[in-house]
């Protein structure tokens, strides 16, 4: 495996004040993660997931510890990692090409334009530049999240439960291509998923997270060589030891 010092997570903790009231969401959490990774993440709910995602992509600043992506410290949300998250969250007043356009600044019309069919056609979606959010089904939204999300081509793509509103054909179809996106651009990905199947299947390694404070648990290496089909003995295994150490 390449350099691991791609994403380095450094000592990071977050506490969220209610009220008073004190929530430790993530402490001294430690995470160095290679450039050529797909990194799945799971634990219970409530274990500090997502606030995990949005400290690395500068969304949540006010933590201790730190983050850095290619050597750079991450101070403020940046070009430096795109984010897909379970909802969609196209803007429904914008057309396809318009939305993924949105996140574009500092380009040509023409190079926009470009970039806009390039990435449509990563997804598959290619010709649904007209159509609008309410025109389209949700594994086609989630399509055109990603393709926004990448679009100005970010050192690490993030996705937080981006199918886990997906009906269970579309989801199956939608993590090929995933599959097939990580390895065509090269993205470092880190998902978080309830679905150990889903997490083995895409992820190089695989993060268990446990709550109170949130941190890491124990992760699990998914080797080159093991055969992702549900009915093979290495990965009943390791979806029964990864699952033991969720519920433990
Ligand atoms: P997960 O994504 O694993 O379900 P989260 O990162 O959303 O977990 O939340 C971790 C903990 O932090 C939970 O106990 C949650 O209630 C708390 N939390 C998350 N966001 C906030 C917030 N904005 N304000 C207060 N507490 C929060
Ligand atoms: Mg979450």
């Amino acid at each position: 495996m390449s350099d691991k010092a791609y994403l380095r997570i450094e000592k990071v903790s977050k506490t969220y004040t209610v009220k008073k009231h004190h929530v430790t969401a993530l402490q001294e959490l430690d995470l160095s993660v290679a450039k050529d990774e797909f990194v799945s993440v799971v634990g219970a709910s409530g274990c500090g997931k997502s606030t995990l995602l949005r400290i690395i992509c500068g969304l949540d600043s006010e933590h201790s510890g730190n983050v850095y992506v290619n050597g750079r410290k991450v101070t403020a949300p940046g070009l430096h990692c795109g984010i897909v998250f379970q909802e969609h969250r196209l803007l429904p007043w914008l057309t396809v090409a318009e939305n993924i356009e949105f996140a574009l600044n500092n380009h040509t019309k023409a190079q926009k334009k470009e970039l806009i069919e390039k990435y449509l056609a990563l997804v598959e979606l290619s010709g649904t530049e007209k159509y609008y959010p309410n025109q389209l089904s949700g594994g086609m939204a989630q399509r055109v999240s990603i393709a926004r999300a990448l679009v100005n081509q970010p050192e690490i793509l993030l996705l937080d439960e981006p199918l886990g509103a997906l009906d269970a054909l579309t989801r199956l179809n939608m993590q090929k291509e995933i599959l097939h996106i990580w390895k065509k651009e090269k993205t470092t990905m880190i998902m978080v998923t309830h679905d150990i199947e889903e997490a083995i299947y895409l992820g190089t390694r695989v993060i268990v997270m446990s709550p109170r404070p949130g941190k890491i648990k124990k992760e699990f290496i998914i080797p080159d060589n093991v055969n992702k089909c549900q009915t093979d003995e290495q990965f009943i295994r390791l979806r029964r030891e990864i699952y033991h150490e969720i519920s433990a």
